[in-house]
């Protein structure tokens, strides 16, 4: 069959029962944004609430803002409402600090709670920064070892020396997707507890924490939930498990009476403990009103988007003239895939380069990745359809037309 013309992709996204909430973005004109797994767009929320944040409340109410603005509550109160997003009971969500150091929280408490057990095992290939947090542990704690093995041998690595388990939900070079439920199961049966990562999970494929009985979570907010650059980072701690978890970062914040000022740490009740030090408010007040754009949102529905958009996408780029250069690093199968697609290609970097030129924003993951974020709440159909054109069009160009060396910026 036939992929898609752009007339009927302009027909899907008159359709579209998400279409309406492009509204609450600001995007510039004539670019495609598929970068939003990695950094998600700017909203109208979030530049009002920053203004408030800034103009009303700190420039007016100054210090009084702690208690009048709820700045104290707000790792709570915007840890519900992430918490929502993944299936997570109220008291369980926290958002706080980056998801590298939330990592290192979790799994440093779940150390001075693993009894006798010394491994935590975790995916080769796994993010670079799960994996040096968990290096970086193993330091500090030297009977602590860290096993890291493929993917299709991590079951087995689970033995009755693993007191953690430590993934990535979503992958994020290959989108590929593990089973919540089925690890959970797997690791509490050889008597271990499960830290997830939903870095690239979190706002675009629905998470059900509870329902799965995972153990520990931890994601970032600045990708598909739009929280702005740097945005704080969330952490799960699932309720029956949080009175046996001690915070190794025992921050004055995290204590029961933090205004009482006394000079032993008292770890207060519930998820709070894992609070450290003053949140940064205005990267608060960001996400706040970031988080307006999933406000009634079905993720069943979103989920349904997502799938359409890569599965649009792939189609379209397999049927370029050009696309023999290319090939699948994703699933293909759209049930184990998240919410980006991945190709490789041998001239990778370049040829990203040349799309972001040309307003088609995705990113590169070396060595050869071109990676493509499809973001549900502001992405349309057309877009994939225009998208995909332009790559056609740099895939048939002349070879002389290329440049040969594009210097690598920072970030990629
Ligand atoms: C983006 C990402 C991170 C980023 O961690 P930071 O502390 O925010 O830099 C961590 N883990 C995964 C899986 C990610 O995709």
């Amino acid at each position: 069959m036939a992929p898609p013309t752009r007339e009927q992709c302009l027909e899907l996204d008159r359709h579209d029962p998400l279409a309406s909430r492009r509204e609450a973005f600001r995007l510039p004109e004539g670019l495609i944004y598929l970068d939003g797994n990695s950094l998600g767009a700017l909203t109208v929320g979030a530049e009002r609430s920053v203004a408030r944040a800034v103009g009303a409340q700190w420039g007016v109410d100054l210090i009084r803002s702690w208690n009048v603005h709820g700045w104290i509550d707000y790792p709570a109160t915007l840890g519900e409402r992430v918490g929502r997003l993944i299936g997570a009971a109220p008291g369980e969500t926290l958002v706080c600090d980056s998801t590298s150091v939330d990592l290192f929280k979790l799994a440093a408490a779940a150390s001075l709670a693993r009894g006798a057990r010394t491994q935590i095992v975790t995916e080769a290939g796994n993010f670079p920064t799960d994996l040096h947090i968990l290096q970086g542990l193993a330091k500090l704690l030297p009977q602590v070892e860290v096993l890291a093995v493929p993917r299709e041998r991590i079951y087995e690595a689970i033995g009755t020396d693993t007191f953690l388990v430590v993934l990535t939900h979503v992958h994020y070079r290959t989108a590929e997707m593990f089973d919540l439920a089925e690890v959970s199961a797997r690791a509490h049966a050889k008597g271990a507890r499960v830290l997830w990562d939903l870095s690239h999970s979190v706002g675009a494929v629905p998470v059900d924490l509870r329902g799965a009985e995972a153990d520990f979570a931890i994601g970032c907010t600045y990708k598909y939930l739009n929280g702005g650059p740097g945005a704080p980072a969330f952490l799960y701690v699932r309720r029956e498990l949080q009175d046996g978890l001690m915070p190794v970062l025992s921050g004055w914040l995290g204590d029961a009476r933090p205004f009482e000022f006394q000079d032993d740490y008292v770890p207060a009740p519930g998820v709070d403990r894992h609070r450290c030090g003053t949140p940064p408010v205005l990267a608060f007040a960001a996400l706040d009103g970031a988080l307006e754009a999933f406000d009634g949102v079905d993720m069943a529905q979103l989920r349904r988007k997502s799938v359409q958009l890569s599965s649009l996408f792939i189609e379209l780029v397999e049927a370029l003239p050009g696309a023999g250069a290319l090939s699948l690093a994703s699933p293909r199968d759209p049930a184990r895939r998240g919410s980006h697609v991945s190709f490789a290609h041998a001239d990778g970097y370049p040829l990203m380069q040349r799309l972001i030129a040309r307003g088609v924003v995705g990113d590169f993951r070396a060595p050869d990745l071109l990676r493509f974020g499809f973001t549900p709440l502001y992405l349309r159909f057309v877009d994939v359809w225009d998208a995909v054109r332009i790559l056609g069009e740099e895939l048939a160009a002349r070879p002389d037309d290329r440049p040969r060396d594009t210097p690598r910026l920072k970030v990629t």
